[in-house]
């Protein structure tokens, strides 16, 4: 029998997994995919990693903890003698992250306390924004700026990686290509039918314990032990496209103009559709390829199985193509329509809530009983890999029934996070932006 399952190996279960292998708990991680990583919400090579927020903001916190997560993790695989020599930036570029926000929204950025934290964070007004970040503003707007260590980008493909280097060196099991069917618990024992993708095989598993990550794939897997979580995770498609100035249009560029778009990237809007986009292979002196999406262009999905392969719709990578130019205007860079280049782009998903928040938190089973060992960590739309290992180490804490630090920010993060049900029909949290 198993000590403890995770189920589903994307940043969230190799997070929670990793924690339990580090905490000497016996741990197996099933993941459907093969080793390569290529149809999940983790995919890629960047993600924006940022902390921008109020004193104590709870997410501002899971980025904090989630960079002293990765140190221990990188600190931990160079101690061990890999082949290779692990390091911070491996996963982290660090650069500044601009904001973009309408002026009405200014109660909440006088929150970020720009005083106090002058060296992090600065703003622009549309008349001052030009001179102190080379970036004209549309009216009505205001620019903020995060500079901080390990602010930019996180690439979540090389993060995969070495969590699953770690997991096995502290003798986690990772089993791929193996699909969760069902999961029924027989008194105290979870039982786990898993069919083996490669040989088409399949297995009852047994567990005393389960922690679900399963991505937007959650509900599915909780079909049976916790339907409830049908209302509460959806499924959402959004779509991403990779552009690049055309090499010939780029290398007409002034330095100054090149240096002003790197250094805009990323770019979280919080306006409308809150267009993003980041640097995600730097071409060495080439053109950069820039990925880029609304981070709320989200649709429903009829079929979650055959999502990955759905062709992006004309008219969103066009609305995409739209807003970077518009972001190269922004930058006084001024290319034709033809000059900008699609490189590639693809449809991913969001596991979105009802809430918008995450969710991490033991579950309910399908008779309303609070089952202290099975953990959902999920939900968390297009926010979660900064703070995937504060999630992965909360959910870590839920199934071995310990806390490691509870300070006023871990109960924090546990009420915001915490279980689904009380949230959602007891005391009905604010729908609010989140940071
Ligand atoms: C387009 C996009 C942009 C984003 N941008 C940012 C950003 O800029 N900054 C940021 O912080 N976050 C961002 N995110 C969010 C972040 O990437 C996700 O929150 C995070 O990767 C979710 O990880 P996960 O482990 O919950 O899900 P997944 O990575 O989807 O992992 C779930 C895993 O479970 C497996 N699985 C599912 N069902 C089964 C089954 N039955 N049996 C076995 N295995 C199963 C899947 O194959 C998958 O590997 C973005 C997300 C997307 C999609």
């Amino acid at each position: 029998m198993e000590n403890i399952l995770v189920i589903g190996g994307g940043l969230m279960g190799s997070a929670a997994a990793w924690k339990l292998a580090a905490r000497g708990a016996s741990v197996k991680m099933l993941e459907q995919q093969a080793e390569h990583y290529d149809r999940g919400s983790s995919y890629g090579t960047a993600r924006i990693s940022r902390s921008l927020g109020p004193k104590k903001d709870v997410f501002s916190h899971v980025h904090n903890q989630t960079v002293k997560e990765i140190a221990k993790l990188i600190s931990y695989l160079n101690d061990e003698g890999t082949s290779e020599e692990h390091s911070m930036d491996d996963i982290y570029s660090t650069s500044p992250v601009s904001y973009l926000f309408h002026k009405d929204d200014y109660a909440e950025i006088k929150k970020f306390r720009f005083k106090k934290q002058r060296k992090d964070f600065s703003k622009a007004s549309q008349h001052s924004s030009f001179r102190k970040f080379g970036i004209s503003i549309p009216k009505d707007t205001i620019l903020v700026r995060e500079r901080r260590k390990y602010s930019g980008t996180l690439n979540p493909q090389e993060l995969l990686r070495k969590l699953h280097l770690g997991i096995r060196k502290k003798g986690g099991q990772i089993m791929y290509q193996h699909q969760i069917q069902r999961l029924v618990k027989e008194g105290d024992i979870f039982e786990v039918t898993v069919l083996d993708l490669a040989t088409q095989k399949t297995q009852v598993i047994q567990a005393k314990k389960v922690i679900v990550a399963a991505g937007a794939y959650t509900v599915g897997v909780l079909q049976e032990y916790a339907p409830y979580f049908k209302r509460l995770i959806t499924p959402k498609k959004v779509v991403l496209s990779y552009l690049k100035i055309a090499d010939e249009r780029y290398a007409q560029l002034l330095e100054v103009e090149k240096k002003a778009l790197r250094e805009s990237l990323p770019l979280f809007s919080q306006i409308g559709k809150e267009f993003y986009a980041m640097i995600t292979r730097d071409g060495d002196g080439a053109s950069p390829i820039i990925k880029a999406g609304g981070h709320q262009r989200r649709r429903n999905i009829h079929d979650l199985r055959t999502v990955w392969y759905d062709d992006p719709q004309r008219k969103e990578l066009k609305w995409i193509k739209k807003q970077f130019r518009k972001h190269l205007k922004m930058l006084e860079i001024h290319v034709s329509k033809k000059d900008i280049e699609e490189v590639d782009n693809y449809t991913c998903v969001y596991a979105e809530t009802r809430t918008k928040r995450p969710i991490v938190s033991q579950i309910f089973n399908q008779y309303g009983v609070l089952d202290p060992h099975a953990v959902v960590c999920g939900g968390m739309s297009g926010i979660g890999a900064k703070g995937c290992l504060a999630y992965g180490a909360l959910a870590a804490d839920l199934i071995l029934g310990t806390v490691q630090k509870p300070n006023k920010m871990y109960r924090k993060m546990t009420k915001a996070f915490g279980n689904p049900s009380v949230n959602l029909y007891t005391k009905r949290p604010k729908p609010g932006r989140l940071f």
